[in-house]
């Protein structure tokens, strides 16, 4: 599922002794947090990284460093390289931040190579891009946001979505107390995540998250959350108050229902009920048979469950990838740790037994068979382990709406 994230960037701030006093501080207050839907983190100064990485040690905060060079080791004086980053626990590392591009004179070349090292050691990259107060005067942000975006992400050939991040941050709105108002940031954001359809996939796009960052304070967190296309904050000054980053942290999310998406969302109220309440009920879910065409069942229920968030494991020999997820050959194959909660069945009624059987060794806690499939012994075989089987799962509509809907 994908998680709001909020990030405290502390710059050039903090002694040892004020990062304890700030995370033994901070962490108290976490315990009450609820943190279902939403990701919490720190990039302290490099100095203080080794004594974060020992007191957030199996704490809900993660660890992001300010910078990282892309090489792992060599003549690179006053760099750090990721492969250490790595070692001092951090996950997430900022990067082209625009103190870096504008004091530091950091090209979009440099930021390309540290985005493409960052991610090649496993760590998530969190690009920052933005416009000056001149380049919007002049109209040209979204220019400048779209050079910008391509220049830093040009390395990166692949991504699945949740292993990028990208930070909208107007240079005019960094430490000035002048945030882009709720509608602005939107703008620029929802144009974002349109360049990152077309760079990547429509299902890419909707996984990277884009957070807003400029001037945001436990006055104005509430208003840019709710905007469709902000997925988090980078908070830079408020971050340096325990009481203020936590109010920022900790405030309900309500979305506005998004209008005039330059992503088209197809209508999904023609899915079976069982479909539409999986989110309800359960979070991890395999579909064996899963097609990579864009008007089959398996395919349009992936498809739906995705967007919600859902983690998802298609089942297919003949494809590596459908819909930006890695494929597995077989039910044996899916990685033990996965522990799907129901197996969708996608296959002929000759075929259904020996999948059931196979499934049934998995252990979810549901097989559904789909439409026209009833098999009293796949039946007797699941419920005899105590797993609930749903036959002749309805789908015809759900077929219909395939080929009718050009959207697919
Ligand atoms: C930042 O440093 O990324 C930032 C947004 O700073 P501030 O919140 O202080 O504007």
């Amino acid at each position: 599922m994908k998680k709001y994230l909020f990030i405290g960037n502390w710059k050039m701030h903090k002694t040892l002794k004020e990062t304890e006093s700030y995370l033994v501080n901070f962490l108290e207050k976490l315990i009450d947090l609820e943190l279902l839907d939403r990701e919490i983190a720190i990039a302290p100064p490099f100095t203080a990284l080794f004594l974060a990485k020992e007191l957030v040690k199996n704490q809900p905060l993660k660890l992001v460093a300010q910078n990282s060079c892309w090489e792992e080791k060599g003549a690179f004086t006053g760099e750090i390289s990721p492969f250490m980053l790595k070692e001092l626990g951090v996950s997430l590392v900022i990067l082209g931040h625009s103190e870096r591009r504008h004091i530091f004179g950091e090209t979009d070349e440099i930021i390309a190579k540290r985005v493409w090292g960052v991610y090649k050691f496993g760590l998530i990259p969190i690009l920052c891009i933005g416009e000056t107060l001149e380049e919007r005067q002049a109209e040209k942000t979204l220019e400048v946001i779209e050079s910008q975006l391509k220049e830093g992400l040009k390395y990166l050939k692949e991504v699945r979505g949740d292993d990028l991040v990208i930070a909208y941050e107007p240079v005019w709105a960094i430490g000035t107390g002048i945030n882009a108002t709720p509608s602005q940031a939107e703008e620029v954001q929802s144009f974002i995540r349109k360049k990152l359809a077309e760079i990547f996939s429509s299902e890419v796009a909707e996984r990277i998250r884009i957070l807003y960052g400029g001037s945001v304070t436990p006055e104005n967190i509430e208003d840019l959350m709710k905007e469709p296309n902000i997925d988090g904050v980078l908070v830079g000054g408020a971050s340096l108050e325990v009481e203020k980053f936590f109010k920022i942290c900790s405030i309900k999310i309500n979305k506005r229902t998004q209008v005039n998406t330059q992503i088209s969302l197809p209508n999904y109220s023609n899915l079976p009920q069982e479909i539409l309440e999986i989110p309800k009920k359960y979070r991890r879910l395999v579909i064996v048979g899963a097609s990579p065409k864009s008007d089959r069942p398996s395919y349009i229920v992936m498809d739906y469950l995705l967007k919600q968030g859902f983690e998802v494991l298609p089942v297919n020999p003949a494809y590596k990838e459908i819909l930006g997820q890695k494929t597995y050959p077989s039910l044996e194959e899916i990685p033990p740790e996965f522990k799907p909660e129901v197996i969708i069945i996608f296959r002929k009624s000759e075929e259904v037994l020996p999948v059931v059987e196979r499934a049934i060794k998995v252990n979810p806690k549901v097989i559904w068979l789909q439409e026209g499939i009833y098999n009293k012994e796949a039946q007797s075989l699941a419920e005899k382990e105590g797993i609930k089987i749903i036959m002749n799962l309805c789908f015809k509509k759900v077929h219909m709406m395939g080929k009718k809907d050009k959207n697919f």
